[in-house]
């Protein structure tokens, strides 16, 4: 169904532009594009799906390297800060965190992680709120790190299903938006994958945390 919709969407364009509409140069210019857009989400689709399909067959190695988590924290804020801005969301870390902290784990994939959770507070998140961050102590060779949104909140019920692959809470901005239901999926395949845990919380119309832990760097 997933892969259906933005297929069929591109055939029915194509379809009507063969059955004449590509005569017409403002019809034929606006249905290139959305053809476009559907393609797009294919192809974001298609390689998420790929990226699960090697996380789950153990073929997409990681490489453990030290890295600071403050820094990929702030650089991912830099990063999705234009995206924030449209819907007034601010993002913020709980404290300065002056000092580094050193995890073990690949950068790249943990920074998918942070990309994945952070853009949901801000797709899911009331307009002008804002996105908390805090890193905090979790056992002496963990770390927590919990990304808390202020926005419409996730069902109980819901809430230990959502790291399903598809899965999408009903009536969730996610339809509107288009969303594939696959990025949790991820985020908890690349969390397990280093060994480590995923799990969020959640209050009806105050927000949700999703929280994630890291090992620490001795
Ligand atoms: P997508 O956002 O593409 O739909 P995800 O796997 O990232 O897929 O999320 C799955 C579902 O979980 C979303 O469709 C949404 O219903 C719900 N969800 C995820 N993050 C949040 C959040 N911060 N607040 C409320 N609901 C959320």
């Amino acid at each position: 169904h997933e892969l259906k919709t933005p297929l069929f969407t591109v055939q029915g364009y194509l379809l009507t532009l063969s059955d004449g509409a590509i005569n017409d140069k403002l019809i034929r210019d606006k249905y290139l594009q959305r053809a476009n857009i559907g393609l797009e989400r294919l192809v974001s689709i298609v390689e998420d799906l790929d990226m699960i399909n090697q996380l789950e067959s153990g073929s997409l190695n990681l490489s453990l390297k030290q890295f600071d988590v403050v820094k990929l924290i702030k650089s991912v804020f830099e990063l999705l800060e234009f995206q924030a801005k449209k819907r007034n969301i601010t993002l913020q870390l709980d404290k300065p965190y002056d000092i580094p902290l050193i995890v073990k784990g690949d950068k790249k994939r943990i920074e998918q992680v942070v990309i994945n959770l952070i853009e949901n507070s801000i797709k899911y998140g009331k307009t002008t709120s804002k996105t908390m961050v805090s890193i905090k102590n979790f056992t002496e060779t963990q770390l927590i790190v919990d990304i808390e949104d202020e926005g419409e909140g996730i069902p109980e019920h819901n809430l230990s299903r959502i790291f399903e692959r598809f899965y999408r809470v009903e009536q969730s901005r996610s339809r509107e938006q288009g969303g594939s239901g696959l990025g949790l999926s991820i985020v908890k395949h690349i969390i397990e994958a280093h060994h480590q845990k995923v799990f969020a919380r959640s209050e009806l119309g105050k927000g949700s945390i999703f929280s994630f832990t890291l090992e620490k760097f001795k």
